[in-house]
């Protein structure tokens, strides 16, 4: 096998750009890889028929002299809430089985459009609802690390794509930590841009107000530069920034030099103590920090005392959400049919009762009871105003930080099975990540290292002020230059060796 999929994005960009490699090349040794290890990973749920024709077309623009994007030739994954009009696109559902979007999602036509090449649909637990990527209506992916544990969720099969090289770059979808959690179990890279400076357009939705889309990726350069690819102003989503944004590519070499952490002030919550996490997750952020510390950066104690209700908000204003987005299911517009004889309720009832997956079913009656008149000002109500308090936490606190950093998640990877049967259990993996939706702000999460306790990748969050993605990857970018050092090459390249090659 050849040694490409062993690039970053940036490195292989390089490549195609000088003609030392080709994208058919690069695009073969991916789906090769593909071949050798997704029946182990189960990172994809449908590999395109089309990548090495892109492929191709990419090539001949570049031999005919074509000005090409910086990423033009390289392989993407995206998440399967992503419609494509090339691939079924299913939100991890059996009601979508077989979809064909007729449009694609303004991210994907940005992607095609700079030239990226992709690869195929990524698995993902059911309209990602979940934490493990177990909810697929599809079977779970497996953790390129530990193939008995779990890849983080809901977008388990992009982390996985990336972090077993079936693919250097991917997309996620970020309603509660769905791109930043997955990162922090595979040793990956994950950004959940601001919300509204990337466009929701043709993602599946979950819960309008908390989905943002963003790049899965090996390093915070590329992070970058497939968020420079699909972010900016969509006409198509009304709560899309007219933002002019900088570069976040730019960003990223910026803060690879390191300058970033003088001076840099970086606020640790009070509330979220360290019993509350794995003790080998706590010595992997604490020790992050003081590397950070040593080389500059000042480490503040900040008050978020609404933090702790976040999930407890979360999980009635992601079902109220939900369950109105997912009534659009019926049997007649979109997807699967069961064509029980009665009337149209019926066949309704009896489509989303063989379409919709067990956790699907919990959230959208949660959704419907925490939205009935008489419980919506004690449930939905309330739920809103925690909301408005943990934002008020995030602008308290951003007066005097300049980004927040926490562990990215509780523990490191479980094992499969292991809180399939105990919701709440499963919920409880949110507690970091899911503060940054309820408020908009932009996140990251990095490697931060291997857990003492179980030799499995931890990931550290930063998190910084609505509209500031790019402090977010200079300080992402210099932390990781600094640890990248101290581990002599990547995280990733003390996984296990999947396929006997890598
Ligand atoms: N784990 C969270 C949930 O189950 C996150 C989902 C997401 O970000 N899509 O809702």
């Amino acid at each position: 096998m050849s040694g490409l999929i062993g690039l970053t994005a940036a490195e292989l960009a390089t490549k195609l750009a000088s003609g030392e490699v080709s994208s058919v090349e690069a695009t073969r040794a991916h789906l090769d890889r593909i071949a050798e290890v997704d029946a182990e990973v189960h990172a994809f749920l449908h590999v395109s028929d089309h990548a090495l024709e892109v492929a191709a077309d990419i090539d001949r623009r570049r031999a005919a002299g074509e000005a090409l994007g910086v990423l033009a030739g390289v392989p993407l994954a995206i998440k399967d809430v992503l419609v494509t009009t090339d691939m079924p696109s299913t939100s991890g559902s059996r009601i979508l089985e077989g979809y064909l979007s007729p449009f694609d999602a303004t991210v994907v036509a940005r992607s095609r459009a700079a030239g990226l090449v992709p690869l195929g649909n990524t698995n993902m637990d059911e309209f990602a609802m979940g934490s493990s990527t177990e909810h697929s209506a599809y079977g779970p992916t497996h953790n390129p690390w530990d193939l008995d544990r779990i890849p983080g969720g809901s977008g388990g099969g992009s982390a996985a794509a990336v972090a077993a090289f079936e693919a250097p770059l991917a997309l996620g979808s970020d309603t509660g930590g769905s791109i930043r959690q997955p990162a922090h179990v595979t040793g990956t890279v994950g950004v959940k841009p601001t919300y509204g400076a990337v466009s929701r357009y043709g993602a599946i939705a979950l819960a309008s107000s908390l989905d943002q889309i963003g790049p899965v990726t090996r390093t915070v350069l590329d992070a970058g530069l497939l968020h420079d690819v699909i972010g900016g102003h969509d006409h198509n989503d009304s709560t899309s920034l007219t933002d002019l944004w900088p570069s976040f590519a730019e960003a990223a070499r910026e803060g690879a030099t390191g300058d970033v952490l003088k001076g840099l002030r970086i606020g640790v919550v009070r509330q979220l103590p360290d019993s509350g996490f794995q003790p080998g997750v706590s010595a992997s952020f604490h020790a992050a920090l003081a590397e950070m510390a040593a080389h500059g950066a000042e480490i503040v104690e900040v008050d978020a005392p609404h933090f702790e209700y976040g999930v407890a908000a979360y999980y009635l204003i992601l079902p109220a959400e939900a369950s109105s987005n997912l009534a659009k299911f019926d049997s007649v517009r979109f997807g699967m049919r069961v064509p029980v004889d009665g009337t149209v309720e019926d066949v309704m009832s009896a489509t989303r009762d063989a379409g919709f997956g067990p956790e699907v079913k919990r959230r959208i009656i949660l959704g419907t009871y925490a939205l009935s008149a008489g419980y919506y000002d004690a449930y939905y109500g309330s739920a809103q105003k925690v909301r408005t308090l943990i934002q008020r936490d995030f602008d308290a606190a951003f007066a005097q930080v300049d980004v927040i950093a926490t562990p990215t998640a509780p523990t490191t990877a479980f094992r499969l099975g292991e809180k399939i049967d105990d919701p709440l259990q499963m919920y409880l993996n949110d507690v970091t990540t899911i503060p940054a939706n309820l408020a908009g702000v932009p996140g990251i999460s990095i490697p931060s290292g291997l857990s003492a306790d179980d030799a499995l990748p931890v990931g550290i969050q930063f998190l910084a002020p609505v509209r500031e993605d790019a402090r977010l990857y200079r300080v992402g970018a210099a932390l990781e230059a600094l640890l990248v050092d101290s581990w002599g090459a990547p995280l990733l390249a003390k996984a296990p060796v999947l396929g006997g090659t890598r």
